[in-house]
């Protein structure tokens, strides 16, 4: 019975009811990053000539750039592919893939979250010095890591806090950010802290103070079950 529920979740053509169905496991810092209508597909499992065009789950899936099926590189459902300008960080940004779709599908973590590590590297940073025609709309805490970013991005592909995903040309860009802070650990946050001003600064302070205070407890409480 089960198995034919997930079926019945992953091919349908109503994508409100795709939400319904498939995304109640999904862990709750991961639901902000589904849309509700289909942002993406892959060429070899989802073909555009298929007359029922059935919505996949992994359309839905802002934090995805490969097929779950088949890992190809999914596309624009349009077929409008913009190429990305992050190609040399694909690798760093496959590690940021499954880190987000452990979170999301397996309720996963290492030391935080990794959809709260997306969520702030996607918070707006200041550049210093501060420069004429400064746009606070373009400088990113992830351009601090990828600094190709600021020069790439538009403002309407930027996400809002309405609406967070990252176009899929951009996306390789916040994976590898993904990645890279997870690996460098909690530090790089406060090193982070350091772009940040006013009361962005604050926000920022207050979230990554609580992810490192948790951080250092449950250290502390594997640690003591060590002993
Ligand atoms: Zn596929």
């Amino acid at each position: 019975m089960i198995r034919v529920i997930r079926l019945a979740a992953m091919f349908s053509t109503e994508p409100a009811t795709v939400c319904r169905m498939t995304f109640s496991n999904i862990a709750q810092s991961s639901r902000r990053l589904i849309a509700a209508r289909p942002l993406q597909s892959c060429s070899a499992c989802h073909p555009a000539n298929h007359e029922l065009r059935p919505v996949l789950r992994s359309q839905l899936l802002g934090w995805r750039i490969t097929c779950p099926l088949c890992g190809g590189l999914l596309r624009h459902p349009g077929g409008h592919d913009r190429p990305s300008p992050f190609s040399r960080y694909h690798g760093t940004a496959l590690i940021g893939e499954r880190l987000l779709d452990n979170e999301a599908e397996r309720s996963v973590r290492t030391w935080t979250s990794p959809a709260e590590i997306a969520r702030l590297l996607l918070m707006r940073r200041v550049t210093r010095p501060i420069s004429r025609g400064y746009e606070p709309w373009r400088f990113r805490v992830l351009g601090a890591i990828i600094p190709d970013l600021d020069d790439v991005v538009e403002q309407r592909s930027l996400p809002t806090p309405a609406n967070p995903i990252l176009p899929l040309h951009l996306r390789p860009a916040l994976l590898a950010g993904v990645a890279i802070v997870e690996r460098a650990g909690p530090e790089i946050l406060r090193m982070l802290r350091g772009q940040m001003m006013g009361a962005n600064k604050a926000r920022f302070s207050g979230a990554i103070d609580e992810i490192i205070t948790h951080t250092c407890r449950s250290m502390a409480s594997s640690q003591l079950q060590l002993i």
